[in-house]
Formats: structure tokens, C-alpha cells, sequence
């Protein structure tokens, strides 16, 4: 019998499925992720040059971030494979979406995450989810080091990027952009954390305009934050340093991808300071109805600059991916916004409030 549930048309694999390594018949894990809206946003745009820029929302996955793309594929292949557990490193959105994805799949998942910097929404998706939760007294850099080792001791698959199936997944982004504008962007913003994310847009463009499908690539922009920028160092660093803590990471695992990436499409990176990156946060949430969380705002901090310094030639079309929801982090947002107007219970004190503040 077939399970009504499954046969549900939806998520990423059944969608791209001739593009990825899931064999026929493995059972797809997964909760109907992907195809995320893109968004124009005005405020960024420029009509006089005509310059357009899209968010590709991509909070809008099932567990609020685009990590769902990957551990759909990843998810998968370990159950195809046997694996009966499955372990991440995270700063905190793998660690949900990896126990999203377990709880779906039946199996146990362990994630390692940094102690005191991990955003309020991500730790309570992966207690909710059933994840067996450990913190570490170290940062990302020194979780990914410690969770690298285990499954060569013990039958337990890891879930980060590192994993091949994760960039598999999370390339159909590209796809979808592609498919939404009907070419590739000009230009192709993305917060840059591990480097993963990067390297698998690449992936996906590449295998596009190989399939005749697209006859142009973007230039692939990374946007780090400055307190977390090895890109821009050229090394590793010690002691990354951001309130964009999805990006907090010293050590990017994907570093020769991510750098293949950059320098094919003659593209860059660049870093933001978190004034920049939270002012971005806020002009996405008050100008645009859009809400990321701050490392996704990173995106349009780079380009904001590139804007302001006339860099962006006319005629353009960018893309900037918003990687995760704002209500990941609320912290973050409240401590950046002025605290509620207190009123007695007088109405008259609501209305001159009221009369006050539309002028
Ligand atoms: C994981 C993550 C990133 C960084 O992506 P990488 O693939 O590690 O470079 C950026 N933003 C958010 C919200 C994330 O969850």
C-alpha cells in the first residue's frame, strides 16, 4: 500500500529529482521544502539605473531556514543507507532542521552546539524536534572538530555540509531562481558561514547553464561578517566574533569550493560590521514586511554598499538570499528595537499617543 502521506507531491527531491543522488525507490524524507518565494524589494532597487533585486526567502522553509534543502538529501541517503542516527555540529539552524528531519525519518539525532551562542528559536526547534542536545564549552570550530571524528567510531552519519548530499540539496535554490526569473541574476549576494551554501549555488548554476537551461552565471558574491571573515583574512581565524551568530565560524569547512566559486564567476567577498548587518536586518523588517534573522541580512548589507558606491552596473538583476527566518533570533531583534510605549488605562492617553505618532 501506498502511504498517502508520501505520495504527496512536494519538496525538493521529487521536484529535481533527475538532478540529484537519491536512487529510485529510496524512501524520500521530507517536508515539502523549497520553492521559496522571491521577493522584489524596492527600497534596494534603483529604477533610474534599472536595477533589480530579489530576496530569495528562503526562512520560509519548513524549520525556517535553507539548511531543509540539504537535510532532505542527506536525510534521505542515511536512511537509504542504514544509518540509524545522525550527527551536526551546528550554530544552530542544522540542528534543527537535522531533528526536524529525524523526528521524520524515525531516527536518533545528536547535535553539538557551541555553549551561550546559539539563537533562542533554533535551540528550542531541536528540543522540541526529540534531538539529544550536548553543548560544548567551545565555539562552532571546535564542534565540527569534535563531531568529524564520530562516525568513524561509531554507526552514526554526519549531517553537516561536509556531507556531499547536503550541497546536492541545497543547489536547487539555484534552480529555482533560474526557474522564477527565467535566467540566471547578474549578481548573486549570499551570507557566507561554513561555505557550503556558496559552493552548492555554484553547483546549481553551473549545472543549469551546462543543461542549456540558463546562458549566463552570476557572479557569486560572499558576505561575511567582520568579526567571522577568514575569506577576507585569507586564513582560518581564532575566536570568530558576530552577533550574526549563524555565521559565527573561523574555520569554513567548504573553503576551496567556496573560493573555486568566488573566483570562476569573478565574483568577491566582502564583510559587514553588525552595525551594518543589523541596520540592513531592520531596513528588510520596516521597509520591505521581510523579517530574516541577522546573518541572513549580511546579504544585503554587501550589496548596500556595492550600491552606494555605484559599483552595481545598470541594467542589473541580483539576487540576495535571506538563509533563515527573524524569529529564529528574537533576542536580537527586540534588543534593537525601542521598548513598547507603557500606558496607563486611560483612553485618552491612547488616543494623543495615537495623534502624536501619524503626525
Ligand atoms: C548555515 C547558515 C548560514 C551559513 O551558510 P554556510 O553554508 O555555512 O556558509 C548563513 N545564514 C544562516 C541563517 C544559516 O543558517
Amino acid at each position: 500500500m501506498t502511504d498517502p502521506i508520501e505520495e504527496q507531491p512536494g519538496g525538493i527531491i521529487q521536484r529535481y529529482r533527475t538532478r540529484l543522488p537519491v536512487p529510485v525507490g529510496a524512501r524520500l524524507i521530507h517536508i515539502n521544502e523549497g520553492a521559496t518565494p522571491l521577493v522584489h524589494l524596492p527600497f534596494m532597487s534603483d529604477v533610474s539605473r534599472n536595477i533589480r533585486v530579489y530576496a530569495k526567502c528562503e526562512g520560509l522553509n519548513p524549520t525556517g531556514s535553507f539548511k531543509d534543502r540539504g537535510m532532505t538529501v542527506a536525510m534521505t541517503m542515511a536512511v537509504h543507507e542504514n544509518s540509524r542516527a545522525v550527527i551536526c555540529a551546528s550554530t544552530g539552524n542544522t540542528s534543527a532542521s537535522a531533528a526536524a528531519y529525524a523526528a521524520r525519518a524515525g531516527v536518533m539525532a545528536f547535535v553539538v552546539i557551541p555553549d551561550g551562542k546559539i539563537a533562542l528559536g533554533k535551540l528550542a526547534q531541536a528540543m522540541m524536534h526529540g534531538a539529544k542536545v550536548i553543548q560544548i564549552d567551545g565555539d562552532f570550530d571546535a564542534a565540527m572538530e569534535m563531531v568529524k571524528r564520530i562516525p568513524e567510531e561509531a554507526d552514526v552519519t554526519l549531517v553537516n555540509s561536509v556531507n556531499p548530499y547536503r550541497l546536492h540539496g541545497q543547489k536547487t535554490a539555484a534552480f529555482e531562481i533560474i526557474d522564477q526569473l527565467g535566467r540566471a541574476p547578474d549578481y548573486h549576494f549570499l551570507p557566507v558561514g561554513n561555505a557550503g551554501n556558496i559552493s552548492a549555488y555554484w553547483m546549481g548554476y553551473g549545472e543549469y547553464a551546462d543543461s542549456g537551461l540558463s546562458d549566463t552565471k552570476p557572479r557569486m558574491i560572499g558576505c561575511q561578517a567582520a568579526g567571522a571573515a577568514p575569506f577576507i583574512s585569507g586564513h582560518p581565524i581564532e575566536e570568530p566574533e558576530t552577533i550574526a551568530t549563524a555565521i559565527r565560524i573561523g574555520n569554513p569547512q567548504s573553503w576551496e569550493l567556496a573560493q573555486a566559486a568566488v573566483d570562476e564567476s569573478r565574483g568577491c567577498f566582502k564583510s559587514s560590521t553588525d552595525n551594518e548587518i543589523l541596520k540592513s536586518q531592520k531596513s528588510l523588517a520596516d521597509r520591505s514586511g521581510i523579517f530574516c534573522e541577522p546573518a541572513s541580512a549580511v546579504s544585503v548589507a554587501g550589496l548596500q554598499v556595492d550600491m552606494t558606491g555605484g559599483r552595481i552596473p545598470d541594467d542589473s538583476l541580483v539576487v540576495c538570499t535571506l538563509t533563515g527566518h527573524g524569529l529564529k533570533d528574537p533576542n536580537v531583534a527586540i534588543q534593537q528595537s525601542p521598548d513598547p510605549f507603557r500606558l496607563s488605562d486611560r483612553s485618552g492617553e491612547l488616543r494623543s499617543f495615537i495623534l502624536d505618532a501619524i503626525g
